[in-house]
């Protein structure tokens, strides 16, 4: 059995004190609160040294929203892999639909970056999705393969032990739309299959996937009851600690 995996992005929002103010928050609802869901945390940069040493102690999971491919070097305004760990990351959202919207990230870029964090020992949240042009088009399950199948080229089937993917229908995200838990588990069994034919078997089994867009506590019961939804990537929901740890309590 998959255990379910929670991940909130923070995204541009909280400042050094919002973001101890919400991590002693989402504390304080964990000590009170029963689920058996692993959480992970991914606040802006400016934040991740201070969250990892206010998370120490507790099982939640720290994880950045970006990182750059290359080592070092003349690249402004960059992060890498090893400085993300350096400061106690052990997850990195990649290839999540801003970056690849609003800063024309590709999937060969993508890729690049999922090789760097897996080789730098980080945990990449690998996001796919098809925009609401694509799915009217009829083509989200030519888009999701092609992001899947792209996104992982040279990744061994050892590696993808440390992949999550998030499902993330651009058109639900931020916008309040959510996919049916039918549409979503239609496109999570097809991710599965397409796991199945590039790793086998065991790896697709064996592989988190998340679903992203405009889940809450009110929908994640449903939306997580299905077989192949392990768990949440959560934008909006998770810059408030009830209903953030609401969605892990509804989880299941
Ligand atoms: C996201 O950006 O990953 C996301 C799912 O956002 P929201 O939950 O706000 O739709």
């Amino acid at each position: 059995m998959r255990r379910k995996v929670i991940a909130g992005n923070w995204k541009m929002n909280n400042d050094l004190n919002g973001a101890i103010n919400l991590i002693s928050g989402i504390k304080q609802e964990v000590a009170v609160k029963k689920f058996d869901a692993k959480l992970i945390i991914c606040p802006p940069f400016t934040s991740l040294e201070t969250a990892h040493e206010l998370l120490k102690g507790s099982n939640i999971g720290l994880g950045a929203q970006n990182m750059y491919f290359e080592e070092s070097g003349a690249f402004t305004g960059e992060i890498s892999a090893s400085m993300l760990k350096s400061v106690g990351c052990e997850y990195v959202i990649l290839g999540h639909s801003e970056r690849r919207t609003i800063f024309g990230e590709t999937d060969e870029i993508i890729n690049k970056k999922i090789k760097k964090a897996l080789l730098a020992g980080l945990k990449p949240i690998f996001c796919v999705g098809e925009t609401l042009d694509e799915r009217e088009a009829g083509a989200a399950f030519d888009v999701v393969k092609r992001q899947v199948k792209n996104g992982l080229v040279d990744v061994s089937a050892d590696e993808m032990a440390s992949v999550i993917i998030a499902y993330e229908p651009v058109w639900a995200i931020g916008t309040g739309k959510v996919a049916t838990p039918a549409q979503a588990q239609e496109v999570h069994a097809f991710i599965r299959a397409e796991l199945t034919s590039l790793f086998g078997e065991k790896v697709a089994e064996e592989t988190v996937i998340q679903y992203g867009g405009s889940v809450k506590p009110e929908n994640a019961g449903e939306l997580l009851g299905q077989k192949d939804i392990d768990g949440a990537l959560v934008g909006g929901a998770c810059l408030k600690a009830d209903s953030f740890i609401g969605i892990a309590v509804n989880a299941g």
